[in-house]
């Protein structure tokens, strides 16, 4: 990512506890996509939720590698509401799984290959089956699940590697799919890489996304709430709470000004 903060109107970055925001539509989060790709090199997108923006605060390699990221954009309505509510509105939310959607229709029309990485090997599996038959001329370089040890990341990087892939998506949760882009970034060779959380098993069919009304009033996180109690109710509960105490500290000033140049 380049460039600070700029004025409040027609911002292009917006900071919210120290992690920066790229003011971006969601097709010109494409344009700019496609502008790295063609530019050359390695590049990443990370998209951010509050719990991400919390644990971002005590979790100094997450925070560096959100801030080092090419693109960063809100995945939850509640960062969008943050920004306008500090005067740096963006635009609108711009999420992991629309732009991964967005990414294979693009990748399908201009001949760019993808790989799948994550999830459980029926879920990517099924993915990849999936939008092989919506987009019939996509390139498939590859897929595999997510659940491997450290003895074998080796091998998954190399055979990314070996099939060329211009874009890799990354399913294996927050912060691990954030930390294996960056480590294993420049080794596996692609041109772009985004992390998607739960999206395979969203987009298999394996899990159910919240209602669209819930999605644009902000309430996607109680859906996923309702749906796995135990494993998220920290997240949620705790993090929202301590994400509305950063912005509201940050709203009166006393944020330390920390992170990028
Ligand atoms: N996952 C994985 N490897 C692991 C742990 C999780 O591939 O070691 C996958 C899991 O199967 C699911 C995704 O990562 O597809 C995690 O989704 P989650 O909803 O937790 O994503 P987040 O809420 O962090 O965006």
């Amino acid at each position: 990512m380049t460039g600070g903060l700029t004025s409040f109107n027609g911002i292009q970055h917006c900071m919210i506890a120290g992690i920066h925001l790229d003011n971006l539509s969601e097709d010109e989060t494409l344009a700019k996509i496609g502008a790295l790709i063609a530019q050359g090199g390695a590049h990443y997108m990370a998209v951010v939720n509050a719990a991400k923006i919390v644990s971002a605060q005590n979790n100094e390699q997450l925070f560096g590698i959100l801030n080092s990221a090419d693109i960063v954009t809100a995945d939850g309505m509640s960062v969008v509401w943050a920004s306008r509510w500090l005067g740096q509105p963006l635009k609108e939310r711009v999420t992991g799984i629309d732009m991964f959607e967005r990414l294979i229709e693009y990748a399908a029309a201009h001949e760019l290959s993808v790989y799948f990485l994550g999830a459980r090997e029926a879920v990517v599996k099924t993915l990849a089956e999936l939008f092989s038959a919506r987009f019939p001329q996509l390139r498939l370089a590859g897929f595999h699940h997510g659940y491997f040890d450290a003895q074998e990341n080796a091998e998954r990087v190399g055979q990314i590697r070996q099939s060329r892939a211009d874009l890799l998506f990354v399913a294996m949760g927050s912060p691990a799919q954030e930390k294996w882009i960056a480590a294993n970034l420049q080794a596996s060779g692609v041109k772009f890489a985004l992390g998607v959380g739960g999206s395979f098993d969203h987009l298999a069919g394996f899990a159910r996304r919240a209602p669209r009304w819930m999605q644009s009033v902000g309430l996607e996180w109680l859906h996923r709430l309702w749906l796995e109690p135990r494993r998220l109710w920290r997240r949620y509960l705790i993090g929202n709470t301590r994400f509305i105490w950063l912005v509201l500290k940050q709203k009166l000033g006393s944020t330390k000004a920390k992170g990028k140049s």
